[in-house]
């Protein structure tokens, strides 16, 4: 290398390069360090950004990861050295600076992914995502659980949050009966939930508040915990609307699920769908290219790829659907009714939010899971995706938590307990059998585990290596998600018979068309997981046998899906700038599902921290109110609440699809609104506390027996569970 070059660092992190793409052994021979290229692009990179300066030179100071130069005389001409850059993640071949030029520019605007490269490589490819960015990802996602815990959130936004929350959207019958009688109803500023949680540390003693004022529950639990040891009570945020509308609509929501189809779209769902599919129109599967094409059953034509669009569900059927349905004929409803409200989805990293704007009621048969993404888009290139499909991608690495009920804690850990979440492109709930990815202890390589549900745990451990310091500085303490249930698997080798009962002779949810089911522990154990290894709600066979064509004798596999779940997270990765900005994170948990896919509106209604209008005092002075009112009855016990609101619920929960009202559109709860303080002091610390209960370590002992984690394969290096960690 020169000396009178001026060396451009790149930009670290911005790499797709495959390391593993490297020549034969001896055919080659490596040119270390890779001057041509360095120099050539390191003048071309300066020039271009305008940063140039007459006369000077440059020299890149490395390749991106994983590419490296490689010589050989040519045979032909052996004066002649032929130089090639390997590490193209389609193992393809640069053979000069200025072809693999376009391409190093693409991947250092980009964060390191080349979707949407147009240099000569990338557009004359496939148009799939590359392999190598799933294996050099491969890593990080296998360190997410760590990650993930220490420091699981890049934005600011997110990261202070220790319990994301919920963005709903209902009609305006969903408001209660009290809160229609005020003004605050009428406002509509329902749809904002809080931001993140900040300490104020003037005149807040030693309670901790967000940045509205707002109690922070989850904080003030810590500190409860810290004090008294043990603390096991519901958490009530009664200072919080977004807490309070929440109750609203959980329950007839949690209710809905019960009896709905796992297929069904959800609110908060992003979905691929075809915006106009006419009725004489199917979507088929090429039998030869495999490529889902439209096909005119009238002159029997394939038509070309329908063009999919990546939304989010903006309101989900309000009938009933069947899998019947899917197929054409089935009904004329209106598919208002049938169908579902899809908003195009924005890019999370662009602060245009026109996209959401154009939103349609689709029918179900124009709708697929987006975990399907790879299957659907087989042989389109990217340059003919919608932009949505991208913008899909770089989100399916958040997370937020919905309905976070109980606070449970034996210092220095807890547990919040909630009722469902939100990962990547699905909300799952507490009761849903969801497919695992596979367990790498096991040897596993495609997905033949599943999981029933049973609670959704935010876990904080070692509280005590905290300091209080820690709390403004991201995600206090050591947090996960966990995710408890009985697991079956489909592998005839996990059978042992003495795991078998009554209690788990049924096939889970959504499973029995899959085949024989074997459970992997006994009834009174329950399986844990990290929210890592979750791959999504698992689908009724007969739905996917519809989504994917399937012919009669090749029905889906419980796998369907699985790569293109991995190569998305690992995309999000890359391109999710929240995750890009802070090099080695790997999540995005967010405070609400609107934060999650940072959006501006849903059903055409501000949400969140965008909401201009949101005057939180006047709002609490409302929620005060209600607040003494509800003290005048006797005291709201949880679980009754939820039920007498369950029938009003559901039905607020049909309700939205109803057409020419949008439906309000809220973030509720909120892990930043927060009970303590003053208010909380009047309304339960003068009571006694009949729900706190002394955990014994001998109850901790049971736990423990009744618990084992399983591993998704990574180490839980550095962190200590109280649960015994069983690794099969
Ligand atoms: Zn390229």
């Amino acid at each position: 290398m020169s000396h009178n070059r001026i060396i451009v660092p790149i930009r670290p992190g911005c790499s797709d390069g495959n390391h593993l793409h490297v020549p034969k052994q001896g055919t080659l021979t490596q040119v270390i360090p890779p001057t041509l290229y360095l120099e050539k692009t390191g003048d071309q990179w300066m020039e271009r950004r305008g940063h140039a300066q007459p006369g000077a030179k440059y020299v890149l100071d490395r390749l991106p990861d994983g590419y490296t130069m490689w010589q050989r005389p040519r045979p032909s001409d052996p004066k002649h050295i032929d130089k090639y850059l390997y590490g193209h993640p389609q193992s393809k071949l640069f053979d000069s600076p200025n072809r693999f030029y376009m391409h190093f520019e693409f991947l250092m605007n980009n964060n390191g992914s080349n979707i949407g490269c147009q240099c000569k490589l990338c557009s004359g490819g496939s148009g799939l995502l590359p392999r190598s960015t799933l294996s050099s990802a491969k890593a990080s996602t296998d360190g997410a659980n760590i990650a993930a815990s220490s420091r699981p959130s890049t934005s600011k936004s997110a990261a202070a949050a220790p319990a994301p929350s919920f963005y709903k959207q209902s009609a305006a019958p969903v408001i209660s009966a009290p809160m229609m009688n005020t003004p605050f109803a009428s406002t509509g500023s329902l749809t904002q939930s809080k931001g993140r949680p900040k300490l104020v540390s003037a005149g807040a003693g030693s309670s901790r508040v967000d940045e509205e004022g707002t109690p922070d529950v989850y904080r003030n639990l810590i500190d409860k915990l810290k004090q008294h040891q043990v603390v096991d009570e519901a958490i009530r945020e009664p200072l919080s609307p977004d807490w309070y509308a929440e109750q609203e609509i959980l329950p007839g929501l949690l209710q809905s699920l019960k009896t709905t189809g796992q297929w069904v779209p959800r609110t908060g769902d992003i979905v691929l769908y075809v915006r106009e599919l006419p009725k004489n129109l199917e979507i088929m599967r090429h039998e030869v290219t495999e490529e889902f094409q439209m096909y005119d059953e009238e002159s029997e034509e394939m038509l070309g790829s329908p063009l999919w669009e990546a939304g989010l569900v903006a309101e989900n059927p309000t009938e009933s659907s069947s899998i019947a349905d899917l197929h054409r004929g089935g009904n004329d409803r209106s598919v208002i009714y049938s169908g579902v409200r899809v908003e195009p989805l924005p890019d999370p990293n662009s602060e245009d939010k026109s996209l959401s704007k154009r939103h349609k009621h689709v029918s179900l048969r124009q709708t697929r899971p987006f975990v399907l993404w790879k299957e659907l888009l087989h042989n389109v290139s990217q340059d003919q995706w919608h932009p949505t499909i991208i913008n899909a991608l770089t989100v399916m690495s958040t997370l937020s938590l919905v309905g976070k009920f109980r606070f449970r804690g034996t210092w220095p850990d807890a547990n919040i307990f909630c009722h469902g979440l939100y990962i990547g492109s699905e909300m799952l709930a507490v009761g849903d059998t969801i497919r695992l990815l596979p367990n790498a202890f096991k040897k596993q390589t495609y997905c033949q585990e599943i999981l029933i549900i049973k609670s959704i745990r935010l876990r904080y451990s070692n509280l005590d290596k905290a300091s209080d310091n820690d709390y403004d500085d991201g995600r206090p303490y050591n947090s996960n998600v966990f995710i408890y249930g009985a697991g079956y698997s489909r592998d005839q080798s996990q059978l042992n018979k003495e795991y078998l009962s009554q209690d788990n002779a049924e096939p889970p949810k959504a499973a029995a068309e899959y085949g024989e089911w074997y459970p992997l522990h006994p009834t009174n154990k329950e399986l844990v997981v990290p929210y890592t290894r979750i791959l999504g709600r698992l689908y009724e066979r007969e739905a996917m046998a519809f989504w994917l064509n399937a012919e009669p004798g090749h029905p889906p596999t419980l796998d369907n899906g699985r790569e293109a779940l991995e190569e998305a997270r690992d995309f999000a990765h890359q391109r999710d700038r929240r995750m890009t900005q802070n090099p080695g994170t790997t999540w995005h948990w967010a405070d609400c599902r609107a934060e999650s896919l940072n959006l501006r509106t849903i059903n055409g209604l501000d949400v969140s921290k965008h909401d201009q209008e949101r005057d939180v005092r006047d709002m609490r002075k409302k929620m005060k109110v209600i607040e003494d009112m509800e003290n005048d009855k006797p005291p709201a016990n949880k679980s009754t609440g939820l039920a007498s609101l369950g029938s009003r619920g559901l039905r607020s929960f049909m309700a939205p699809g109803t057409g020419d009202q949008p439906a309000l559109t809220r973030e509720p709860s909120s892990s930043a609104s927060g009970t303590a303080s003053s208010s909380t002091s009047t309304s339960s610390a003068g009571k006694k506390r009949p729900n706190i209960i002394n955990l014994s370590d001998d109850d901790e002992d049971e736990i423990r027996e009744h618990t084992r984690i399983v591993d998704n394969g990574t180490s839980m290096g550095g962190k200590k569970y109280k649960v015994a960690v069983v690794i099969k």
